[in-house]
């Protein structure tokens, strides 16, 4: 690469104009016209009555299709609002696709009930057919979903009903989120800062008493509206205990486990290993807390920096390091990298009028990605930039599978993310400028091992209580303190000196309606990675291709089989979390070595 990088997307190869894109405008009307004709379509299907099979091929087709069509729409809109938060265009698109996509997911709530229609003695033979045996694992998937649920019409009614009576928690939620402001002192004046600025003043704040003051401001606020957001959770979990029951189901895990394609085994082999290696994170934690010269570490002390990275990286000396870093383990990904800061699929400039924080996307018709970031030429830019390809090359190795088996659960979702990250981070710890630098990034890596083990834990082993706990009636604000204090302190093996009781109130994804469980996918999917990335280490370049089969295979595999058939092993035993988990430890052992 030998003259400068462009840090702009290009975004006029998909629909040129941006937000008044002419071509965009017609995209979406030819969209919506045939999402018409396929409800027009199931509805007729759905009329030719039991017993008969449905045109189930022509409807997998076109349903396909829909679904290549609306991903394309859904990329350019959240390129467009992310690029310009003030394109007030974008955002009427914005709502225009969503109306759209949430039209697709009730035409595919129907698809899937003819689905269920198709008799158990003839769907073997439907799908054998070989239109659709290559998109078999989806159907049947759907299938198995709908058998398992009420009727049509009473899962129809529950949905409608949810929309006030348990999304609507989720959405009060932050509505007062929303209106929490905290004050802060600061060049002698005091400032109101959002919930997202305090956060991150709090957590990485280089002045010890500035996270002091601010997490005692932050308690006290999420204590002022504890009371609400006691409510929104209780009345949440309230209604998904109720739907739950009446389709039978008695484990509050039984849903995020189904989505997440795991089994229960899995789960616990995970967590046990968590659980045998926390020894290692403590002596980490007690080991910073020497450094920073305290005599515990309270929870606002766990992302605190403990050195100072001054140097900046140019951005093409980041996207050179990342492609001659992904080349080691593999060419392929190499070249794709190099083809994507070639060609403009990275909008990295800093400059304002940009939302924050980073996300790939990928246009499915189009078969490219698109990464959106602000790159500052920190050490954190360069994992984030090498994290967002790998979700692109995830895309990339999927572009010609069928649309239906490239939906990848939330736990698997990190695997190449998480890798290409690794690659790089390892590289620059190695390629370290000075002492300091190196115990700078190798800490921020242990950093994110403690978020796994231990947080992540802390909110699953919360969540789980809770949700036993509500079978039973209301908790109260101090039930819910209490059983969040008793979950972080067991999490963290009893190492911090402060914990963080109102921390149910104060992270949005015990919220979150649509995904229960928004926990234990992320340590799975840190983990599993970890685990990949130790064969890779392992077997060298050789492993390229059989990493692409692996990632090929994520979206129409159960974790168990994927694990199964691309690295030989059991996830219901604890031999390869164990492999995983020594990569972290080798971690904690060097920082050890290097703060003796
Ligand atoms: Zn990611």
């Amino acid at each position: 690469m030998e003259k400068s990088l462009s840090q702009t997307w290009d975004l006029d190869v998909f629909f040129p104009g941006g937000s008044r894109s002419p071509e965009f405008a017609r995209f979406l009307e030819a969209l919506e016209a045939e999402i018409g004709s396929f409800e027009e379509r199931l509805g007729a299907a759905g009329q030719a009555g039991a017993g008969g099979v449905p045109p189930l091929k022509d409807l997998v087709g076109t349903l396909q299709d829909l679904q290549n069509r609306m991903s394309e729409a859904g990329a350019f809109v959240s390129c467009l609002t992310a690029q310009d938060v003030k394109d007030e265009q974008a955002k009427l698109l914005e709502g225009r696709v969503r109306q759209l996509s949430s039209r697709l997911q009730a035409a595919l709530t129907r698809f899937e009930a003819l689905l269920r229609q198709v008799p158990e003695e003839t769907w073997h033979q439907v799908v054998a057919d070989p239109a659709l045996a290559p998109v078999a694992f989806a159907l049947n998937e759907m299938r198995q979903r709908a058998a398992e649920k009420l009727p049509p019409e009473q899962e129809a009614l529950a949905t409608a009903l949810a929309v006030d009576g348990y999304h609507a928690w989720s959405q009060l939620y932050h509505t007062v989120v929303g209106r929490i402001t905290i004050p802060f002192e600061t060049d002698g004046k005091t400032v109101q800062l959002s919930v997202g600025q305090a956060f991150n003043r709090m957590m990485e704040d280089p002045d010890r008493s500035v996270r002091q003051t601010l997490f005692a401001r932050w308690e006290e606020a999420w204590a002022r509206e504890a009371e609400l957001c006691a409510a929104a959770l209780n009345h949440l979990a309230g209604f998904r205990l109720a739907l739950y029951r009446s389709r039978g189901w008695d484990s509050v895990l039984k849903e995020p486990l189904d989505r997440n394609r795991m089994s229960q085994a899995t789960l616990e082999a995970m967590w046990d290993v968590v659980n045998r290696n926390k020894d290692h994170l403590v002596a980490y934690l007690q080991r910073k807390a020497r450094i920073l010269g305290v005599e515990r570490l309270a929870w606002y002390d766990l992302s605190a920096p403990i050195g100072k990275l001054t140097r900046r990286i140019p951005y093409d000396e980041a996207a050179e390091f990342i492609v001659e870093n992904f080349r080691r383990f593999s060419p392929d990904m190499a070249d794709f990298a190099a083809r994507a800061f070639r060609e403009r699929w990275i909008e990295a400039e800093d400059r304002p009028g940009k939302r924050p924080g980073g996300f790939c996307t990928s246009f499915r018709v189009s078969r490219q990605s698109r990464i959106f970031m602000t790159y500052s030429g920190t050490p954190g830019g360069v994992s984030t930039l090498a994290h967002e390809l790998g979700h692109a090359y995830h895309q990339h190795v999927m572009n010609d599978l069928p649309p239906l088996v490239q939906n990848y659960a939330m736990n698997v979702a990190e695997t190449a993310s998480t890798f290409a990250e690794m690659v790089v981070v390892d590289a620059a710890i190695q390629a370290a400028a000075s002492p300091e630098e190196r115990l700078a990034l190798l800490e921020d890596k242990i950093q994110r091992s403690v978020a796994f083990f231990m947080d992540i834990h802390a909110r699953f082993l919360f969540e789980t209580r809770f949700y036993e706990a509500r079978k039973k009636g209301l908790l109260t604000v101090a039930d819910l303190n209490g059983l969040m204090l008793e979950a972080q302190k067991e999490a963290f093996r009893d190492a911090l000196g402060e914990y963080h009781p109102h921390f149910w109130a104060s992270k949005l994804h015990f919220y979150i309606t649509y995904w229960p469980f928004y926990n234990f996918p992320y340590t799975f999917g840190y983990l599993f990675s970890y685990g990949v990335y130790a064969q890779a280490r392992a077997e060298g370049p050789s492993f390229a291709d059989r990493y692409v089969a692996l990632l090929r295979d994520t979206g129409r595999m159960t974790v168990e089989d994927l694990a199964r058939k691309h690295l030989g092993v059991d996830l219901t035993q604890p031999d390869f979390w164990q492999s995983a988990a020594d990569l972290v430890v080798e971690d904690i052992r060097e920082f050890l070595r290097l703060t003796e």
